[in-house]
């Protein structure tokens, strides 16, 4: 297997991580020290060109001055009040987020799966509230493939064993059927029950799979015509991601829950909310739910920065341009090596993946030579890498990044 050749000053943080930490995750043996817009450093000093952003939280660039302006100055006044006061900076950032998106209210979190849990308690007191669904029966429509977080509720919606396996018993109440089958879809629909339906517009952890314009449709249709409430997860594909400020805004579907975390700090903090309009979040009444740092001050301050930039540097369209520019790029060496099977994505969330079965150590291995090449990135399965920049990124650095696949592809 590759190795990268460590030095001392490595070996040291890779052993202390091994030693004391957990071991819930797989990390490419790199240790970051600093970040600046498309740019991480190590700690020997090596530059390499990001291309996971933190898993899509770094869409502004690391370390955006704009917003390490915004989290100091409002550290140094307060940082934390909790809800059981108001503070001075909550109102206005649920003004501006609400506006942002057009939506009557907004619940602030900090997680992205706290967010998924509390758009998931929201939909069924709505439906025991508004729809008359009966206590305990309502049902919500998920996706085979899906990935919402790692709390029991987010495995208790997964189909992948490793995600749930021996954390069971899981909560009941979800109806997991194939993406893309609109089959599958209505007879989900007509067994009656359903409060909502809870969908990745695009499966980013899955692979970057993009479910058919049509299918994305159906749910909404399907949603509305059974009073359900179509619930998007944006938290990866949202905030410019994939071209657009939604993904959901390429179909010109209004999610009734929408679903937003990690950009919505630009990477700095925990910053996570759900958005819904007045009959829906006025369904949860005081001491329903809550959290310490919901809400707070300093978060407020970072998100309403981190909104502002993603506006004001237009990164919807440099994400729209730079996309098409690294989808073509990719498709070349496609055509060129032959050892990638797929090449999809929009805007710039993409993956490339390889002609070798999904439990090989190809995407790993290929990870590992970037790495060593200068390009941060990370397998999802064997078989797939996820290639997505902070949204900043330019020409040059795209076609710096195709230059360093086509140099390991070739090895
Ligand atoms: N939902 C989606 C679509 C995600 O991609 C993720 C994280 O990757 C989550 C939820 C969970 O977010 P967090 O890790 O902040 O809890």
């Amino acid at each position: 297997m590759t190795t990268l050749s460590t030095t001392n000053r490595t070996q040291h943080f890779l052993d202390l991580e091994d030693r004391f930490g957990a071991h819930n995750y797989h990390p490419i043996p790199v240790v970051l020290a600093r970040g600046q817009g498309c740019y991480l450093w190590d700690v020997e000093g090596k530059q390499y060109l990001d291309f996971l952003s933190a898993y899509s939280a770094v869409n502004q660039g690391h370390c955006h001055p704009r917003i390490i302006d915004a989290l100091q100055a409002q550290a140094r006044r307060l940082t934390l009040s909790s809800r059981a006061f108001y503070n001075d900076q909550l109102g206005e950032y649920e003004q501006t987020i609400c506006n942002y998106f057009g939506y009557d209210k907004v619940l602030p979190m900090n997680t992205g799966v706290e967010a998924v849990e509390t758009a998931v308690k929201l939909c069924r007191k709505w439906a025991y509230t508004h729809k008359g669904i009966p206590e305990n029966k309502a049902r919500i429509i998920v996706f085979d493939r899906n990935f919402h977080g790692r709390t029991l509720l987010a495995v208790s919606l997964s189909t992948d064993p490793s995600s749930y396996t021996q954390f069971g018993p899981f909560l009941p109440g979800f109806e997991k059927i194939p993406f893309d089958d609109d089959l599958a879809l209505e007879r989900a629909f007509s067994g009656g029950d359903i409060a909502g339906l809870l969908i990745e517009p695009i499966q980013g952890e899955a692979g970057v799979i993009l479910p058919s314009d049509a299918f994305i449709r159906q749910c909404k249709r399907l949603c509305d015509q059974y009073g359900a409430l179509f619930m998007a997860d944006e938290i990866q594909t949202g905030l410019c991601r994939t071209g657009k400020m939604l993904a959901c805004d390429y179909n010109g579907i209004r999610p009734d829950v929408l679903i937003l975390g990690k950009a919505l700090s630009g990477g700095v903090l925990p910053v996570s909310a759900v958005l819904a309009d007045d009959e829906i979040m006025l369904s949860i009444r005081p001491g329903e739910h809550g959290s310490t740092f919901g809400g707070n001050p300093l978060a407020c301050r970072v998100a309403i920065a981190a909104l502002e930039v993603l506006k004001e540097e237009k990164l919807d369209e440099n994400a729209f341009e730079m996309g098409n520019r690294f989808r073509s790029g990719l498709e070349e060496l496609k055509r060129r090596h032959g050892r990638i099977r797929e090449v999809r994505g929009r805007g710039l969330l993409n993956a490339m993946e390889m002609d070798v079965p999904s439990d090989s150590p190809v995407a790993w291995e290929l990870c590992l030579k970037l790495a060593d090449q200068g390009l941060l990135a990370k397998p999802t399965h064997g078989n797939i890498i996820r290639l997505a920049p902070p949204l900043c990124i330019s020409n040059r650095d795209i076609d710096q990044a195709l230059n360093i696949l086509d140099a390991v592809l070739s090895q």
